[in-house]
């Protein structure tokens, strides 16, 4: 059970020890307290771990102090999605909005190779009207004779370029928890010139003890990628790892599944499970059609596949497109063939919103129909 409490009531008030004298009355239920940070305010949430189903919901709600009681089903407490819960599907950072009702893009490089290639992008992102973008300083490769990123020595250029052309989130890869430290003290260092959305590779996407750790911290967001060889509830339960820590600012990332049968593209475009976490948890999701498709495949139809894939994702609802970009793929140290050109990135930007307005054209028509389709 969850218990959120009105805006100004914390674990320091009268209100609250009642309500935890209460519950002491209750063997074998833990208590344990979260506190959000909201777009305005904090919020307490309360949560009761346990066997909680000697307690009334209208009991709890009763409290002074509760402003609302929540049951929840066992999946996923905290992200989740429960009967009767109200509680919110998004938060802002850095002022920018991630929701599962909105969509932003992160274009940018898969490595850091330059301050070069970090600067072009930059620039690119500007000129096309962007505020987020993606790059890898900490790269987990398949070999360990393979570029390993740039690490920490890159992050103050890319800090301060982001700052130069008004980027305001990056999603960076960490694949250990000195790399958290090192985040935190170059953007000191640098002043705060921008935001940093942790990111969480698809190969430690069960690295639980990463998980508690980037999950205590509410400083940055988290992007969490999809485990490539797990099953989707596997992955819907790591991030669960994150908020049982503390922190519910999480995306949950789709970024396709590991097997051959999904050839020639690098891994099985997953992204038909887009509504299925929406209406499982309060996450936003991301979309990677980079890691996805692999290539610069095209149809005959002149489309590359890595456009047909984000459209696809897109139109289904989802809401945030991780893409990989370089300006020179030839010289790109990781994942060149996938990258797409500076010059595509006007025309990758006009192809996702008319995905987005076909989707929002979509969500109108279902809007007017009363329940036609059988909800099952
Ligand atoms: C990446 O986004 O750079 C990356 C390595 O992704 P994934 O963890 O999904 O392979
Ligand atoms: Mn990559």
């Amino acid at each position: 059970m969850i218990l959120i409490l009105k805006p100004n009531i914390d674990d320091k008030t009268r209100e609250f020890q009642r309500l935890e004298k209460h519950l002491s009355n209750f063997q074998n239920i833990e208590i344990r307290v979260h506190k959000v940070q909201g777009a305005e305010q904090v919020l307490t949430e309360v949560y009761l771990i346990g066997n909680t189903a000697a307690l009334s919901l209208e009991e709890m709600k009763s409290f002074p102090g509760v402003d609302h009681a929540v049951r929840v089903s066992e999946e996923y407490r905290i992200l989740g999605r429960h009967k009767d819960d109200h509680r919110p599907n998004h938060f802002t950072y850095q002022g920018v909005k991630f929701s599962q009702d909105n969509l932003n893009v992160f274009a940018g490089l898969c490595a850091v190779d330059s301050p070069a290639s970090v600067e072009k992008m930059m620039k690119a992102l500007k000129e096309n009207g962007q505020v987020c973008t993606r790059m890898g300083a900490y790269k987990p490769r398949t070999s360990p004779y393979s570029f390993q990123g740039s690490g920490k020595n890159c992050l103050p250029y890319v800090f301060e370029l982001a700052g130069k052309y008004g980027i305001k989130v990056i999603a960076m890869e960490i694949t250990h928890e000195s790399h958290l430290d090192e985040i935190r003290a170059a953007l000191e260092e640098t002043g705060n010139p921008t935001g940093v959305m942790l990111q969480i590779g698809t190969r430690n996407t069960q690295n639980f003890e990463l998980l508690k750790i980037v999950g205590r911290q509410q400083e940055f967001p988290v992007l969490l990628k999809r485990g490539f060889g797990i099953t989707l509830d596997e992955s819907l339960h790591a991030a669960e790892y994150l908020a049982s820590e503390g922190n519910q600012k999480v995306v949950f990332g789709l970024r396709g599944m590991k097997t051959n049968i999904g050839d020639p593209h690098r891994n099985m475009v997953d992204f038909a499970h887009i509504p299925v976490v929406k209406r499982l948890t309060r996450m936003p999701v991301c979309i990677d059609p980079s890691h996805s498709v692999g290539g610069r495949h095209r149809s005959s139809d002149n489309i590359l596949d890595i456009m047909h894939v984000t459209a696809q994702g897109v139109i289904a609802g989802a809401n945030m497109v991780l893409v990989d970009f370089h300006p020179d793929p030839s010289l790109a140290l990781v994942d060149g063939p996938q990258a797409l050109r500076l010059n595509e990135l006007p025309l990758f930007l006009e192809d996702v919103r008319v995905a987005r307005e076909a989707y929002e054209k979509r969500l109108a028509l279902f809007s007017k129909q009363e329940n036609t389709v059988a909800v099952s």
